[in-house]
């Protein structure tokens, strides 16, 4: 069967990540990514042979900068049989309009609205949703990280409610244009607009959620609280997130005490670009009294999104069921389960 072609519009923090991915798998192909300005990360997609697509108007800043260009934007999307769109929050809807004109199926990253696809995804929790459709929404870092738990407990022991107070990075480790670089800011627009992003792939949680920005670039800590719909032991939770996939099981006693640690446990174990896919709990920070169930998790904002579009890709284009992608998808990116 011929690969499917993906194009990656925008190629910064998620869109090169979502490149290497897609790279990895035996079903699909990159045919190529654009950028719109020469930058070092313009120079090293060429170095890796990905064939740069950029606007008619930056042609030229392109070839001073002797950075050979294989079209325009339209060019690509006319070439591709998926675009992934990684471009900044907002600009999705402009693009929308090019994907459909040109009868193209495309995914948006979770800096746009659910309204603009009218399905998002997860892969553990509603990959049947974006089942042969023409346009998705792989959800935002922090959404996708709760998903992967709460879909999980839902299942097993149907939540009555749940509440989360994150702590957000201030901004990715390659920016410097945001903060706070001192400090803790609280979101005052309350609840936060995480739990209503929950709902766009699980509409029947009671999710309430709070945010702290903290002046850190490298992950977002979750701490959970959940009333589950029967007492259950601490152990059989752990057993649950033990078997979850994309979930990774931390702990205080092997010397992950933090954030940075969580990190340099990716850099040990070889990923590209350091990322860390999994969701890390920390099991020692696990803990259930009586209907209630109290857990602390870590995001990689970079990262955790990136198997989430491989797999919305093979559902969009009905390459395979969700248990089938999702193990396809680990074994090329070396996660474990
Ligand atoms: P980014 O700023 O790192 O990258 C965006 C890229 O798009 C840049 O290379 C930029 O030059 C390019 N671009 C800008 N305008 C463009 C245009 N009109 N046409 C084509 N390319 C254009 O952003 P990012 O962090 O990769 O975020 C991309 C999307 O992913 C957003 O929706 C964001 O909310 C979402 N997301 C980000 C993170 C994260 O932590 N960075 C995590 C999950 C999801």
């Amino acid at each position: 069967m011929a690969k499917i072609k993906v194009g990656v519009n925008g190629y910064g923090t998620i869109g090169k990540r979502v490149a290497t991915a897609v790279s990895k798998q035996d079903d699909m192909e990159v045919i190529g990514i654009t950028k719109t300005r020469p930058t070092f990360e313009a120079k090293t997609a060429a170095a890796a042979g990905l064939p740069i697509y950029v606007p008619a108007e930056s042609i030229p800043a392109f070839e001073k900068a002797g950075i050979a260009v294989a079209g325009t934007v339209d060019d690509m999307i006319a070439a591709a049989d998926v675009i992934v769109d990684c471009t900044p929050g907002n600009v999705g809807p402009e693009y929308k309009e090019k994907y459909q004109k040109a009868g193209k199926k495309a995914i948006f990253q979770g800096g746009e609205e659910h309204g603009l696809t009218g399905v998002s995804f997860n892969s553990t929790a509603n990959y049947k949703d974006s089942w042969g459709m023409q346009f998705s929404r792989v959800v935002s870092c922090n959404t996708t990280g709760l998903l992967r738990t709460l879909s999980l407990l839902d299942k097993a022991y149907k939540i009555q409610n749940a509440y989360v107070t994150i702590v957000r990075r201030a901004a990715d480790p390659g920016d410097s244009k945001t903060g706070p670089v001192n400090g803790l800011e609280p979101s005052v627009s309350l609840p936060t607009h995480h739990g209503v992003d929950v709902k766009s792939v699980l509409p029947w949680i009671d999710i309430t959620t709070m945010a702290i920005k903290a002046s850190t670039t490298l992950m977002h800590i979750q701490a959970v609280v959940v009333k589950l719909g029967k007492e259950v032991s601490t152990d059989e939770v752990l057993d649950l997130f033990a078997k979850a996939p994309r979930v990774r099981l931390v702990s205080s006693k092997d010397g992950i005490k933090s954030t940075n640690q969580v990190m340099e446990l990716a850099r040990e174990l070889g990923r590209d670009r350091s990322d860390m896919y999994e969701i890390c709990i920390w099991s020692d920070g696990v803990k259930v009294v009586g209907d209630t169930l109290y857990y602390y998790q870590a995001v990689h904002q970079e990262a955790d999104v990136i198997p989430e579009n491989v797999d919305c890709i093979r559902s969009m284009c009905k390459l395979m069921e969700g248990p089938e992608s999702v193990a396809k998808t680990n074994k090329a990116l070396g996660i474990d389960h």
